[in-house]
C-alpha cells in the first residue's frame, strides 16, 4: 500500500489496488447506505418517558423500535432481530418503563444479559433514562443482580426492585430457588426480556430454555403472566427459535429502520507461504502488517480501529506489535489498547470512554467486545479469523459504521476450511441468514435436572405440566423411586433433602457426573470435566493445560471421578488415540438421493482411548507415548448418516484408497464447514467415517450429536446437508494444495497422496455432477 490514506474510502481502495504483504483481496462487498425510517413515539407513552428519552437524542423512534414496542404493549410475545447497533433495547425499554412508571406499587420486569458486563452497560444507560423520568417523583428502582452485586442493594431490588437486571445462571441458582423472598417480583411480573438469545444455543440454550420454564411456572403460583420479548442476532430461524425458549408463538420484528453508511467487506487471503503445504502466513502476521499501515497512514488518528483476535493471549502479542509501531512511528503509544476479561472493571470502563471519545484510536479485543457495551462506533473492524459464527461476525462488523461516514470489516483468513470458504464466497454472508440455532429443551437429562429443581423451588402433583415437555409424571417417578431425590406422598412429589439442587446443576453441561481436577502442590480444585472427555483428556500421563500452564496427570480415579495433577515443566503436550465405534439403534428418517441415503438415527456412541503420544510443542515431534487403560466411554444420542453406493464407491475409486484417507478428509472437511450453517460450539457435534460400516455395510460418514440424548444439532444438520456438500466441494475445488492440505480435507500426511483426488470425486457423486 503506498498512496496516501486519509479516510476508509482510501484504505479500502489502496487494499484492492495492492494489499503488499498482508495478503491478496479475494473478496469485495460494499453495502449501500440505507436511510433511517423514523417514526413518531406512539401516543400512549408516558410524556415524562418520553421527555427523558428525548433528552437523551432519542427525538423520534426508528420504524422497528415502535413496532416491537407496540406489539410489547398490546401484550404480544415478541422477537426483535435487526442489526448490532439499530437500539433494538428502545423497542423493549419503552412498554417496560411506561408500565413501570404508570404502576410503581406493582408493575415488575426481569431482564436477563448473557454477561456480568453486558448488564452493567445496559443498567447505566436505564439510569441516565430514569434520571429524568420518575414516578410521582420517586426513582424506580433498578439493579443488576449478580454475584457482584453487594448485599444492601440485594436486599432493596428483593424487596422492592422494579426492573431486575441479571443472567440465566444467576436466575437458575440465585433467584429462582429463593422465590419465597422475591415475591414482588414474581407476583407483579408483566415483562421479561431476554437479550442475545442466538447464544442460547445447544446445551446452554436447551438449559436456559428449561430455566424459563421454572419461571413460568412460579409465576403463575403467584399469579402473574409476564410477556416475553426475544432480541438476537440476524440468525436464520430467530422466530422459530424464540418461540421454542418460550413455547409461545412469537411475533418476529426484522424490519430494520435503523440508517447506515455505506459499509465495505473485505476478504482477505494472506500470503501463501508453500503452495504445495497450502500454509499460509498466519492471521495475526497478517493483522500486524496491516496494523502497520494503518498506525502510518493515521498520524491524526482519524480512523477509529477494532481488532477482533481469539485468545487473551493474541490480545497481547497484537498489542505489543501495535504499540512498538506507535513508537517506531514517533506515535502516543497510548493511543492504542487491548480489551478482554481479566482487565479489572476500571480500566474496561476508561477504555470505553476512550474510544467513545475518541482518545483511543485502536483497540485490540477478544469477544468481549462483542456484544452490546457501548464504545461509540469505530471506522474499521479488522477480524482476525472467522469468528466461527455468521452472527458474531455481523455483531463485530456492527462495531464500526457511522450515520454518515464510510466503514470497513476486513476478514483475514487462516488456513481453515472454514474462514477459505468465506474468502472465496464472500456472498455467504449476505444471502438469506443460514445460520441456524438448535435446542432441545426436552434433552432427557437436562430435563430431568430442571424437574428435580422445580420439585425443590415447588412440589409436582400428578398430572402438573413442566412447560410443552412430555412424560413428566415419568421423570417425576424416576427422580423419586429410582434416585431417591423426590418423595411421593400420594400424588405429591416432595424435594426430598435440605439442599439447593440448582447449585449442582451447571447449565453449560449435560452431565449428571463430572471429573474433579485437583492440583497436588496446592491441596486446591483446578477445574472440572466431563466424564465423556475424562478419557481423552486427563488418563494418567496425560498433560492438562490449564491457563497456559501444564500439569501432569499423576492419578485418575475413574470411578470416584477425581483426578490429581501436579505443575510440570514439559514441552510437550499429549494427544490421545480414540477408537469410536457408532452403533445404530434405530433409523428415525430416511432421504434416498441416488448416490447415497442420509438417515436420522439413533445411535450408540462407544469411544476407547488405548494410547497416547507425546508431541512437542510447535513441531508436533513425537517423543514418546503410552498406554491408556480405562473403560470406554458409552452413551446414546442422535446422528445424521450418509451411506454411500456402493457402486459410487467403486466408481470414485474408494475401494482402492489406502485407508480411506478420501472418505477420512471428506469427513473433516464437513465437520470444518457445518458450523456455517447451524451454530454449534466446539466438540458439540463429531463426524466420524468408516469405509464398511457394518450397520449399512457400505461406506458412510456419520455425524453425531456429542452429549447424550442430543440437542436437535444432527437433525438440523441432516436438513442442510446438501448445502454442507456444496461448501465442501467449493473448498476441494478451489484449494490449490497438491494432495490436502489444513485449508480443505487436512495435510497429506494424515489422507494420503491420493486423499484429495479421492474427497473431490466422492463429492461430486454424492451431488450428481461433475460441477466446477
Ligand atoms: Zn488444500
Amino acid at each position: 500500500m503506498s498512496r496516501a490514506i486519509r479516510d476508509v474510502e482510501d484504505l479500502v481502495a489502496a487494499l484492492r489496488e495492492d494489499a503488499g504483504d498482508v495478503g491478496t483481496v479475494d473478496g469485495h462487498l460494499r453495502l449501500p447506505p440505507r436511510e433511517a425510517r423514523f417514526v413518531p413515539y406512539p401516543d400512549w407513552v408516558l410524556p415524562a418517558l418520553k421527555d427523558a428519552l428525548q433528552a437523551r437524542g432519542i427525538t423520534s423512534l426508528y420504524s422497528h423500535q415502535r413496532e416491537a414496542a407496540e406489539l410489547l404493549h398490546a401484550g404480544r410475545d415478541v422477537v426483535v432481530a435487526t442489526s448490532t447497533a439499530s437500539g433494538k433495547s428502545v423497542g423493549y425499554h419503552l412498554p417496560v418503563l411506561d408500565r413501570l412508571l404508570r404502576e410503581p406499587s406493582r408493575a415488575r420486569a426481569l431482564y436477563l444479559f448473557p454477561t456480568k458486563a453486558l448488564s452493567r452497560d445496559q443498567m447505566a444507560e436505564l439510569e441516565r433514562v430514569l434520571a429524568g423520568a420518575t414516578a410521582g417523583g420517586e426513582r424506580l428502582t433498578v439493579a443488576v443482580y449478580d454475584g457482584d452485586t453487594p448485599p444492601d442493594t440485594r436486599r432493596a431490588l428483593r424487596e422492592g426492585g422494579h426492573l431486575v437486571i441479571t443472567n440465566p445462571h444467576m436466575l437458575h441458582a440465585g433467584i429462582l430457588p429463593n422465590h419465597t423472598k422475591w415475591q414482588g417480583l414474581f407476583s407483579g411480573l408483566e415483562y421479561v426480556v431476554v437479550d442475545e438469545v442466538h447464544t442460547l444455543s445447544g446445551i446452554y440454550g436447551s438449559h436456559v430454555a428449561n430455566v424459563l420454564r421454572r419461571l413460568v411456572r412460579i409465576c403463575a403460583h403467584y399469579g402473574s403472566r409476564p410477556v416475553f420479548c426475544a432480541a438476537s442476532a440476524t440468525i436464520s430461524n430467530a422466530a422459530e427459535h424464540a418461540q421454542r425458549l418460550f413455547e409461545r408463538p412469537v411475533k418476529l420484528v426484522d424490519d430494520d429502520g435503523s440508517a447506515r453508511g455505506p459499509k465495505h467487506f473485505l476478504f482477505v487471503n494472506p500470503q501463501l507461504v508453500s503452495e504445495a503445504s497450502g500454509m499460509r502466513v498466519p492471521a495475526l502476521d497478517a493483522a500486524r502488517r496491516l496494523a502497520t499501515n494503518l498506525v502510518a497512514a493515521q498520524p491524526d488518528g482519524g480512523i477509529q480501529s477494532i481488532f477482533f483476535v481469539r485468545s487473551r493471549s493474541n490480545v497481547e502479542v497484537l498489542l505489543k506489535y501495535l504499540r512498538d509501531e506507535c513508537k517506531a512511528q514517533k506515535a502516543d503509544p497510548e493511543r492504542v489498547t487491548g480489551y478482554r476479561g481479566g482487565y479489572l472493571p476500571n480500566l474496561r470502563r476508561d477504555i470505553e470512554r476512550g474510544l467513545r471519545e475518541g482518545r483511543i484510536t485502536s483497540v485490540v479485543s477478544t469477544n468481549a467486545l462483542e456484544l452490546g457495551i457501548d464504545i461509540g462506533s469505530l471506522d474499521v473492524c479488522v477480524l482476525v479469523g472467522y469468528p466461527g459464527t455468521v452472527s458474531s461476525t455481523f455483531q463485530r462488523a456492527g462495531r464500526v459504521g457511522r450515520r454518515q461516514r464510510s466503514s470497513a470489516v476486513i476478514l483475514l483468513a487462516r488456513s481453515f476450511a472454514m474462514d477459505q470458504f468465506l474468502v472465496r464466497e464472500p456472498g455467504f454472508l449476505f444471502d438469506a441468514p443460514r445460520e441456524a440455532v438448535a435446542i432441545d429443551p426436552d434433552n432427557a437429562v437436562i430435563l430431568a435436572n430442571h424437574v428435580k429443581c422445580a420439585a425443590f423451588e415447588l412440589p409436582f402433583t400428578r398430572g402438573d405440566g413442566f412447560g410443552k415437555a412430555e412424560g413428566i409424571d415419568d421423570v417425576l417417578e424416576f427422580l423419586s423411586r429410582d434416585l431417591g431425590l423426590l418423595v411421593r406422598e400420594g400424588d405429591r412429589y416432595h424435594f426430598a433433602a435440605a439442599t439447593f439442587p440448582a447449585e449442582g446443576v451447571s447449565l453449560n453441561a449435560a452431565e449428571l457426573d463430572n471429573v474433579v481436577i485437583h492440583d497436588r502442590d496446592t491441596g486446591k480444585v483446578l477445574g472440572e470435566i466431563d466424564r465423556a472427555s475424562s478419557i481423552t483428556e486427563v488418563y494418567e500421563g496425560a498433560i492438562y493445560g490449564h491457563q497456559g500452564e501444564q500439569y501432569l496427570v499423576e492419578e485418575f480415579r475413574y470411578d470416584d471421578r477425581r483426578c490429581y495433577v501436579r505443575r510440570a515443566d514439559v514441552d510437550y503436550y499429549t494427544e490421545a488415540d480414540t477408537e469410536t465405534e457408532v452403533r445404530v439403534l434405530h433409523l428415525d428418517a430416511s432421504e434416498d438421493f441416488g448416490s447415497y441415503c442420509a438417515h436420522r438415527c439413533e445411535v450408540h456412541v462407544s469411544t476407547l482411548a488405548k494410547a497416547y503420544k507425546k508431541l512437542r510443542f510447535y513441531t508436533r515431534e513425537n517423543v514418546g507415548d503410552g498406554e491408556i487403560d480405562l473403560p470406554p466411554e458409552e452413551f446414546e444420542t442422535e446422528a445424521c448418516v450418509l451411506a454411500l453406493d456402493p457402486e459410487l464407491a467403486v466408481r470414485a475409486g474408494l475401494s482402492e484408497g489406502a485407508n480411506g484417507g478420501g472418505l477420512r478428509g471428506l469427513a473433516e472437511l464437513i465437520q470444518g464447514l457445518v458450523p456455517l450453517f447451524v451454530r454449534v460450539d466446539p466438540g458439540d457435534v463429531r463426524v466420524s467415517s468408516e469405509l464398511r460400516h457394518p450397520h449399512f455395510e457400505r461406506p458412510t460418514i456419520l455425524i453425531h450429536d456429542a452429549i447424550p440424548n442430543g440437542v436437535g444439532l444432527s437433525e438440523r444438520i441432516f436438513a442442510v446437508h446438501r448445502e454442507v456438500l456444496q461448501a465442501a466441494l467449493g473448498v476441494v475445488t478451489r484449494c490449490r494444495c497438491a494432495g490436502g492440505c489444513p485449508s480443505c480435507i487436512g495435510p497429506a500426511r494424515d489422507q494420503g497422496r491420493r486423499g484429495k483426488a479421492l474427497a473431490r470425486r466422492i463429492l461430486e457423486e454424492l451431488l450428481g455432477g461433475r460441477s466446477a
